[in-house]
């Protein structure tokens, strides 16, 4: 049997007459950039995130870039950002010249550990960057708390953790504005890149709009230096028909998550996820750690089954960010993250048969 990480092909067969039916109408519109398409699907990502405004831009790194552009981060700022995430966090902020600060993650949820953010705030941090990493709502309530109590402004990174919530409220609705990623993996993918911005507050989103399109409202007049970062109207119709099958899809994954967990539950050394009790976790990723993590890929792959892992290497340790002058040591619990996880197949549509084997297979491997 051959079970790999991920495949669409469930997703895209669900979809598949309407989103012929979405490409037939751009194509047919002549209207490629900024048209109706984008608009209607910023109405429509906004209802669903709970706020007033949602910008769609070209990528998730971008969203999260323009977010900060947008609320004044500048050169030499600092902004607080997790240890353990993917690098694209640590880029948006360098991206705009401030210094990415990394905080440890709480031992048991991977995302950043909200009590070690304040021993980090020095007079030069204006952000946090929370990131609901693999797929589980960061301790929200807390860090908006720490945020206001310090005068920083969040921008939460809610790439990975479409639908998720945090007390009953939906990641990417909390923060002064937030980024997400529609890259095709995330668990509501396009069909290439995309991002989306979202927010409460008119201006913030209007400045957002005038980021990633030149820097201009008025065409061939430019208020400020902006970037070409939009949405296209195509990516946004195929986007708006896989908002409807979000709900159906996100439970899949949880009831797969479910049935790891039982299965896989006291199976050697694994350490299941973890989630808690005001969270939320859509498994963006279904993440195990273990001591034998490389010699249970290798079983595994043997045995046909595709593995990932999110991430072998933290940023802090990476060539990119040496110019920070971290060493191996300085974030441990990330690094124990980084040298012990392993992500299974987990998307919907996974076929029950599938996941069996898996179960069985990482259950023989421990035997
Ligand atoms: C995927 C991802 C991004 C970046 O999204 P892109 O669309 O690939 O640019 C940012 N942050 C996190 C946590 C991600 O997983």
């Amino acid at each position: 049997m051959k079970v790999p990480y991920l495949s669409f092909d469930h997703q895209t067969n669900v979809l598949k007459e309407n989103l012929k039916k979405a490409f037939e109408r751009v194509i047919d519109s002549g209207w490629y950039i900024l048209g109706e398409e984008v608009s209607s699907f910023e109405e429509a990502y906004a209802n669903f995130s709970s706020l007033n405004y949602a910008v769609g831009v070209a990528n998730g790194l971008d969203a999260i870039i323009i977010a900060l552009k947008a609320l004044g981060i500048k050169v030499c700022d600092e902004v607080i950002v997790p240890s353990n995430t993917y690098i694209a966090t640590w880029l948006a902020v360098s991206a705009v010249g401030a210094i990415p600060v990394p905080v440890e993650p709480d031992a048991k949820t991977y995302n950043i550990d909200v009590e070690r953010i304040e021993d980090k705030i020095t007079a030069k941090t204006k952000a946090i960057i929370p990131v609901h990493l693999y797929g589980q709502a960061c301790s929200m309530t807390r860090l908006m708390e720490i945020a206001e109590s310090n005068g920083l402004k969040v921008v939460e990174d809610n790439a990975q953790a479409h639908m998720a919530t945090w007390k009953g409220k939906i990641t990417g609705s909390f923060g002064h504005v937030n980024a997400t990623s529609f890259y095709p993996g995330k668990n509501m993918g396009a069909f290439g890149d995309a991002g989306c911005i979202t927010t409460n507050d008119q201006g913030w989103s209007d400045t957002c709009k005038l980021i990633r399109n030149y820097g201009s409202s008025v065409k061939y007049y430019n208020q400020v230096k902006g970037m070409n970062s939009r949405l296209d109207e195509l990516q946004a119709a195929l986007l708006k028909e896989k908002l409807f099958f979000l709900e159906e899809f996100t439970n899949d994954r949880k009831k797969q998550a479910a049935i790891y967990n039982v299965e896989l539950k006291n199976t050697g050394d694994i350490i299941l996820p973890y989630v808690e009790s005001d969270a939320t976790h859509v498994y963006h990723i279904y993440l195990i750690r273990t001591q034998q993590r490389d010699g249970l890929i290798k079983y595994l792959n043997d045995k046909g089954i595709g593995t990932l892992i999110h991430y072998p290497l933290p940023p802090h340790l990476q060539e990119a960010y040496k110019e920070l002058g971290y060493l191996q040591g300085d974030f441990p619990i990330a690094e124990e993250i980084a040298k012990t996880c392993v992500s299974l197949p987990l998307y919907p549509g996974l076929p029950k048969d599938h996941l069996n084997y898996v179960i069985d297979t990482v259950r023989s491997f421990y035997q």
